[in-house]
Order: structure tokens, then C-alpha cells, then sequence
């Protein structure tokens, strides 16, 4: 049943991994598990090996299948113990190799190969249980029934120094826990495996789909949802919430100029310089193109104001090392404070307004269209020019 059972699951993977869209850790998954069957395959052939054979194969491939699939897990999980593994498994197969050579009797192999089941059973849980921090509960549905495996390898290591009998097909209660425990270690690590790599890829799934891949900000789409949830939580606390938007001026004409490569350079220096004006919750999205949104929580139109303008001083130093020449990045601003009754799209539908208005009266200036002065009508028609600051 093992045998077949971690074959069977091999050649699914091996279907999985025809798709060419797998990564590494599951490949090296694959190979582990069709080594583990044909271990187990080994195991049942064994009457007809000869006698070092016998013991060689069958064990020796248990060790590669185990220590594969620990690896498999340090991949997965992102931890570079690959050497080391690799160190542990050529030391377990010598140690196999050496006792077979040295014609120990067959419960003393038991009770070595016990031991190095125990501890590679035991160096999966460990993996998997070692980070607290991220500990959630499916690596603890894994981790733990290989801790309790590796406890049970003991167990049988022990029993065996101590004189009970551990023939494979010498039916006894240490066996059956033995098969049962291969058993269990086959769905469990099988199914757990494949779930975290599940997880793992829809964690990468989430990130590109909310992070701009040029600046390393969130997209306009992940920006609107941060914000609608940070004009939830302004509501409840009565604190005010104030957002601009920051348009790049003339960034065309770069472009035309130094070529797209170093625009893009320019536009990832621009984040980073902007980054470090803002305080911490301070929320940068990547509106798209040269336009980028900032929400400020806690912050009113005129000390929101007073930031614009601190970030426009701050990105006129901030591109100019990208090229020889001497180019000084302006940026125009339009600033909006959260009303009441208002969603952060139409909040943004005024900071833009203001932001045009900026244009219009000449760029590397600052807007607000405040509502207190005029209020916001959505079709656009009755709203007055607000408060405005320039050079
Ligand atoms: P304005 O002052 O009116 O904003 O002028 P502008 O040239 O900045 O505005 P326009 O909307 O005409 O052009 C925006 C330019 O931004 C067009 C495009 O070449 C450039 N741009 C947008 N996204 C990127 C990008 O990811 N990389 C680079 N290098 N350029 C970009
Ligand atoms: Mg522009
Ligand atoms: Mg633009």
C-alpha cells in the first residue's frame, strides 16, 4: 500500500509538474515521493535481492526519499539548509553503508535505521514548528504528527536495543505502528505539502496583484480598499483624513529626453525620496503612470498642505542624480480633506480637480480644493477655486 500509494501520488505530481508552471520545492517534492515508493517497492522485493542488496536499497532510498522531502519544506518555507541536509543525508547513508559492511545483526540495523527515521521525522517537524511568529495552524496540522512519527521511530529504537522484535514482515505492535505511521506521514505530508505551497502561491498571487512591480508601491486598486478602510476607521475615531495627489509635471518630455530606462529610474528615486517625507501610516499608491495618490490619516487640509509642500521640495532634489545633466524634478499637488458623507473615490475626484488647477496655474505648486470655502457638487459645476499655495 505504501509503495503503491507514494508511487501513485509521484506520477499525479509528475502530471502536475508537466504544466511547467511548478517551482522547485515541489519538484524536488515529486522525486522524493517516487523515491519513498520505490523504497517501500524494495522493501516487498526483498526476498529476491541478494543479502547487502537487501538492506542497502530499500534503506538507503528511504533516507534519500526523507531527507528530499525535508528539503522540499526548507525550500517551501524559504530556510537555506540545503548543504546541511545534504551533509545529514550523506552521513545517514554511511552510517547504512558501514553497518551493512560490518554485518551487524538485522534488529541492530533496525534500531540505527529507526533512529535516522527519528531524526529526519523529527528535522521536518522542526521546520515546520521552529518560527512562533509564523506559526499558523496548518504548519502545526503537519509539524505535529511528524514530531509524534519521530517520537514512535524512537520508541522503536528503543524497543529494539532493548530486545523486541523489529523484522519488517514479523507482524507486532511496534510494526503496525511502524506502517500505520507511514501511512499517516503519506496524507499528511502529501496533502500538507501541497497546501503550503498552495498558501505560498497565493501569497505571491496577492502581492503582484496589489504591488506596482516599478516602484514596489500598492496599485490603484489595493490604494482605494487600504484607504476605504482607513476612512472607516477616521470615522470612528472622529480624527480627519486628508489625501493628495501627485502628478509628475512634464515627465513626457523626459521621457523624449533621457529615454524610458532612466524614466523609470526617476520615478523609482521619486518614491524612494517621497517615502522618506512621509511618516510611517502614511499611505503611497501608484495611481498609475507618473500619478501617485498619499493618504494622511490624522491630518487636516492644512497641515496636509504643509506636507505637499514638503514633498514637492523633497522631489525637485530627488531625480536630479539620474541624469548628467542637471534635471530637477517638479511635481504638482492637488490636496483634499475627507468630508463627512464622502468616499475616498469622490474625495479623489476633488484633490485631482485641485490638481488640474495646479496645472493650469503653472506647475511645482500646490492645490487644495477646500470644501469649506466652496462645496463640492459631484458634477462638477458651483465648485470654487480653494485655498491655494504656490511658490
Ligand atoms: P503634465 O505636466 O501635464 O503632467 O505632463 P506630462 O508629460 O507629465 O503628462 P502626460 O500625461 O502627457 O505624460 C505622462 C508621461 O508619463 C507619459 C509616459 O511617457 C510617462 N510614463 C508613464 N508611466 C511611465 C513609466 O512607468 N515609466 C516611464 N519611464 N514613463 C512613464
Ligand atoms: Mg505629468
Ligand atoms: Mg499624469
Amino acid at each position: 500500500m505504501l509503495a503503491v500509494g507514494n508511487i501513485i501520488y509521484a506520477i499525479l505530481m509528475a502530471g502536475y509538474l508537466h504544466t511547467g508552471t511548478a517551482d522547485a520545492s515541489i519538484r524536488v517534492w515529486t522525486w522524493a515521493k517516487a523515491v519513498e515508493g520505490v523504497a517501500y517497492f524494495a522493501f516487498w522485493l526483498r526476498p529476491e535481492l541478494s543479502p547487502t542488496f537487501a538492506l542497502l536499497i530499500p534503506n538507503g532510498l528511504l533516507i534519500a526519499a526523507a531527507v528530499g522531502q525535508t528539503i522540499s519544506y526548507c525550500m517551501a518555507l524559504g530556510y537555506r539548509w540545503r548543504p546541511w541536509l545534504i551533509v545529514l543525508a550523506v552521513v545517514a547513508e554511511l552510517l547504512l553503508a558501514g553497518a551493512v559492511m560490518m554485518q551487524v545483526s538485522l534488529p541492530q540495523l533496525a534500531v540505527l535505521m529507526s533512529l535516522i527515521i527519528a531524526v529526519l521525522c523529527g528535522l521536518a517537524a522542526f521546520i515546520l514548528l521552529r518560527d512562533w511568529s509564523k506559526l499558523v495552524l496548518l504548519r502545526c496540522v503537519i509539524g505535529i504528527p511528524n514530531l509524534l512519527i519521530s517520537v514512535a521511530f524512537l520508541a522503536r529504537a528503543w524497543v529494539g536495543a532493548n530486545g523486541g522484535t523489529l523484522t519488517v514482515f514479523t507482524p507486532s505492535p511496534t510494526q503496525t505502528m511502524v506502517y500505520l505511521g507511514g501511512y499517516l506521514l503519506l496524507i499528511v505530508n502529501g496533502l500538507g505539502f501541497l497546501l503550503l505551497s498552495k498558501q505560498k502561491d497565493e501569497r505571491q498571487l496577492h502581492a503582484l496583484a496589489t504591488t506596482d512591480s516599478l516602484t514596489g508601491l500598492i496599485n490603484r486598486h489595493a490604494f482605494m480598499q487600504e484607504a476605504e478602510r482607513a476612512r472607516a476607521q477616521a470615522k470612528r475615531s472622529g480624527r480627519p483624513l486628508a489625501l493628495m495627489v501627485v502628478d509628475i509635471d512634464h515627465f513626457k518630455q523626459f521621457n523624449d529626453r533621457h529615454g524610458h530606462a532612466l524614466g523609470d529610474q526617476a520615478l523609482r528615486m521619486f518614491v524612494e525620496a517621497t517615502g522618506q517625507t512621509l511618516r510611517a501610516h502614511d499611505l503611497m499608491g501608484r495611481l498609475g503612470g507618473e500619478e501617485f495618490a498619499v493618504l494622511l490619516p490624522g491630518t487636516a487640509i492644512l497641515e496636509a498642505m504643509d506636507t505637499a509642500e514638503r514633498l514637492r521640495h523633497t522631489a525637485a532634489a530627488a531625480a536630479g542624480g539620474v541624469t548628467d545633466r542637471s534635471y530637477s524634478m517638479t511635481v504638482s499637488i492637488g490636496v483634499a480633506q475627507l468630508l463627512d458623507a464622502e468616499t475616498v473615490g469622490e474625495a479623489l475626484v476633488r484633490a485631482d480637480r485641485a490638481l488640474h488647477r495646479a496645472k493650469r496655474n503653472g506647475r511645482n505648486r500646490v492645490e487644495a480644493h477646500a470644501v469649506h470655502l466652496a462645496p463640492f457638487t459631484p458634477d462638477g459645476l458651483g465648485a470654487a477655486p480653494g485655498a491655494s499655495s504656490s511658490d
